[in-house]
């Protein structure tokens, strides 16, 4: 069987041409299934796990426990990015995990210790996986915009991409996009979400160009899980959102309510379309103290469960057959 051929977009045409030697075994989407004949090829691809983590759940005794936990479960910590690489290549690991950090920032005066992320970063590094980085560009301290970059933690973010992270923007401002219905905030305007996600997007890949590498902003990661009607029928990314990743590389629209049911493989693999996709944050337990604190026990058998359902799930859906 051989690989798909490596290329960053790919035409419907192309996509059916290069799966009819797909999926000659269920590995191929990552998700144990019967044997599929090599001429079919599946309509929709399930959503790795994915867990959302901030600064505050860099502690000792929960991240690299998780870490630990995860590997032992057989998981292989992927990106947004190389998800859609791999399954463009046929090369789907067994069981794809995607872990994103936010909240981290590079400017100048940031919420959060960039050292807390540099710790994150080294621990999911030593455990042999991989993250995704949610960067506000231009994190707003006593109400104003921090807009002034540290060049030198520029340079250790971009040598971070060398070694398999990916950088997501978290917009510019950390503005939650939703009215209470979950559906567009009415204050909202085009400039608005050009300030947000566009100015952002464009930001992160002006700092990684001016240091030789040329890196399309692949993904919004949405402050707060808004922009996503997830309380609405039907249950959509804001239009003003999808309007500014069409100003953008931007195809993944990442939030934490629903995003988990299978997507179609087309929309996945075509560069001009945005899919959304959802996230569980930690399990966590109260400790004496009325402390909330990540719990790694729970928190894997969670993403386990977010497996579990995928299988199931994957092992329903309709094939179709390549042309
Ligand atoms: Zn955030």
């Amino acid at each position: 069987m051989t690989a798909a051929p490596l290329q960053q977009a790919i035409s419907r045409r192309g996509f059916l041409k290069a799966a009819s030697g797909f999926l000659a075994s269920a590995s191929v989407i990552g998700f144990d299934l019967p044997q599929w004949p090599t001429t079919a090829v599946p309509q929709h691809v399930p959503v790795p796990a994915s867990l959302m983590l901030h600064s505050p759940d860099a502690q000792s005794d929960f991240l690299p426990q998780l870490l630990d936990q995860l590997n032992e479960a057989g998981f292989t910590a992927v990106t947004y990015l190389s998800w859609q690489q791999l399954l463009r290549e046929n090369r789907m690991p067994a069981k794809p995990i995607i872990l994103s950090i936010d909240d981290i920032s590079i400017a100048k005066h940031a919420c959060a210790a960039f050292s807390t992320f540099v710790q994150m970063k080294e621990w999911i590094r030593a455990a042999g996986m991989t993250a995704v980085f949610g960067v506000i560009t231009e994190p707003i301290i006593n109400g104003t915009p921090q807009r002034t970059q540290d060049e030198e933690r520029w340079d250790v973010v971009c040598s971070w991409i060398d070694e398999g992270f990916e950088l997501a923007t978290h917009t510019s401002y950390h503005s939650n996009f939703n009215a209470v219905d979950s559906g567009p905030r009415p204050d909202f305007t085009d400039v608005d979400y050009e300030a947000e996600i566009v100015r952002s997007a464009r930001l992160i890949e002006n700092k990684l160009l001016e240091r030789g590498l040329d890196y399309p902003v692949k993904s919004l990661i949405m402050p707060y899980g808004s922009g996503y009607s997830y309380k609405l029928s039907p249950s959509q990314v804001h239009t003003g959102i999808m309007q500014a990743c069409h100003q953008t590389s931007i195809e993944f629209v990442v939030g934490i309510a629903q995003g988990r049911a299978p997507l179609n493989t087309y929309a996945l693999l075509d560069s001009q379309g945005v899919v959304y996709v959802g996230r569980l944050p930690p399990a966590c337990v109260v400790d004496g103290d009325g402390r909330s604190l990540p719990y790694a026990d729970l928190t894997e058998a969670w993403l386990s469960s977010w497996y579990e359902d995928n299988c199931a799930l994957a092992a329903k859906q309709p094939m179709m057959r390549a042309v």
